[in-house]
This record gives C-alpha cells, structure tokens and sequence, in this order.
C-alpha cells in the first residue's frame, strides 16, 4: 500500500508542474452485492483528491473532491446510479471548474465506508469507493452454485487472433464446463449463454444478487507484442479467493497446450473489475494466449475443451470438499 502511495505521490509532483495535465474518468463500474457496494471510477491519469469526513444528526458525510478533471458521459451515469441507493447511502455529484466532487451520507450505524486508490490488472489508475454493511442478511443455505462467467460478448469480442474470437471461445468453454457441473449436482448460473454483451458490473452483481459460491470467469489471453508467450495464468484479488485460485492450478497442472506442456501455471493477484466487485470466492482464469498460433489451434479443438472442463470440474469438486471438510 505504502508503494502504491508512493507512486500517486509522485503523479501528484509531477502534474503540478504540468499546465495542461488533467485526468478523465474512463469507466464508472457499480458492483452491487449483499454484503457491500462499490464504486469504481478508472481515469486516464493521475489526479489530485481531497476527502473530509463531518458529522451532522448522527449522520456521516464525505465529501471527496477530486481535483484536475475532464467531465464527461461518466460523471453522469454516476449521477444515474446514485439514485438508486438512497434507501441506506445516498451519493450527490457536483460539478465545478475543474472539480468534481461526491458527497456521500451514510448511517454509521449501518455502514462501514472504504476507499481504495490503486490500478487495476491494465495499469489504469482506479478509486474504489466500498459501502460495507455492518448487518447482513443471512444467508439461506442451498445447493452449491457456481456462477460461470463467458468473457467479453456481443460488440465486446475480446482479442482476435489466428482465426480465433475471443467471445465465442469463451461461451463454448462455459457452455461445456456448466453442462460437467450440472451432471456433477452443482446448481450453476452464467452471465451469458449466446452471443450478448453485460458490462462488467452487470455481471458481478447478478452472482452476488444470487448469492453464488464461487465465480468463474473464463478468457483467452492475446500478447501485442510476443507472440511466443504461451500458457495459463489465473487471476485472483481478495484474499478467501487464493484457495480457490490453487485448486484450479492444481487440476490444470501437466495440461497439454498445443502439444507442450503447461507445466507451471501462474497465479497472479491483479485488480479484475470481475473478481474484485464479487462477494464469493472468485478467479479469472486466461486460457492460453490467441496471439500464439500453437495455443489458438490448440484452444478450439473439441478434445481440449473437454480436457480443459473436466479439469476445472475436479478443481472444483476439490475446492468444495476442501471447504465443507473445514
Ligand atoms: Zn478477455
């Protein structure tokens, strides 16, 4: 944290010098959930913010004011979201010379609040905004459920390369892997079962909304630069995700990509919108690299489907009786 302070820091230094140095707000992402909210501004750059915290009628009021920045269509579909959730928080956008400010009134009593300034898995600059609540419903017990996330879809296509899309990979992979758990007992819900864009906090939502127990988000990895880079890599953020993430290393170890063996799988933690805005144990796993033509041919052939889905099975069938056992 203490670096990732440093690097803003130095951001901060470096715009001051700079006349024209502004930042915009790229994407606004609202994960909504049982057990917290959370706001998700990217910018292009670096800004400056100030935060101040009152009290008024027992009431917590925060008032960040973010400094240096371009307006855009983002500012109001904050404006947009913000209405709905006047029922325990409410979120007011201001907009001033170059300033943009939220202030956001909560019950205490009812809601922790966090911010996080980081980068997400590109490198872009983020702020999290997280509305925990203090008292959650509690949960009613079912049927393990495992939400199965298709990545990218309609005019999102994800990487193309070596005759390969992304999107349409990514559905037939999910497809497969949620008819092996339906078989196995698994209740299992998805994101997508054709070819239809969700935005990324749609998706988040939709699993906490459901209360699933774990998500899995599926993608294929592109290189602009390297086409020799090969392999698999799972991506994780919260920490109750790290067991879950070494269960899939595990069952997808010695896996045959394109006639060589992965036999070192990575696990990476990073900032995914998808497994940062999720309340249940989640990972994005990259499978091979499209950008490679040895794993593209690899990755569309129906025996690796299977091989590849019958893995993430076991993975899972292991990281349940890992979890019940406990
Ligand atoms: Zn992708």
């Amino acid at each position: 944290m203490n670096k990732m302070f440093c690097v803003w820091g130095l951001s901060f230094i470096t715009m001051v010098g700079a006349l024209s140095a502004q930042s915009a707000i790229t994407d606004v992402f609202f994960h909504h959930g049982k057990q917290r909210d959370r706001l998700v501004w990217y910018f292009s750059d670096a800004f400056r913010m100030q935060r101040t915290d009152t009290v008024r009628d027992n009431l917590h009021i925060t008032q960040l004011t973010l400094n240096d920045i371009i307006f855009d269509d983002s500012t109001v579909r904050t404006k947009a979201l913000a209405k709905h959730f006047d029922d325990y928080f409410s979120i007011r956008v201001q907009l001033t010379h170059g300033h943009l400010r939220y202030t956001i009134t909560y019950d205490p009593k009812n809601i922790a609040l966090s911010l996080d300034q980081t980068r997400n898995i590109r490198g872009m600059p983020m702020l999290a905004l997280t509305l925990q609540r203090l008292v959650t419903p509690a949960r009613v017990p079912g049927t393990f459920t495992v939400f199965i996330d298709a990545g990218h879809g309609g005019l999102q296509t994800g990487a193309q390369a070596n005759r390969v899309t992304e999107k349409t990979s990514t559905l037939r992979y999910a497809k497969a892997l949620r008819d092996c758990l339906k078989e196995k007992g698994y209740q299992v819900l998805m994101t997508r079962t054709h070819d239809q864009g969700v935005d990324l906090d749609k998706r988040t939502s939709k699993a906490n909304m459901a209360e699933a127990d774990v998500f899995i988000s599926l993608h294929h990895n592109f290189s602009p630069t390297n086409s020799e880079m090969r392999g698999i890599q799972i991506f994780y953020t919260h920490d109750e995700s790290r067991t879950l993430a070494e269960h899939m290393r595990t069952a997808l170890h010695g896996t045959v990509l394109g006639g060589n063996a992965v036999g070192d799988i990575a696990i990476k933690r990073a900032v995914a919108q998808v497994t940062y805005g999720t309340e249940m144990p989640a990972v994005l796993i990259e499978l091979g690299y499209l950008s490679n033509q040895h794993d593209a041919a690899w990755i569309v052939q129906p025996a690796s489907i299977v091989t590849i889905v019958q893995r993430l099975c076991q993975a899972l069938d292991s990281f349940v009786a890992g979890t019940i056992g406990r």
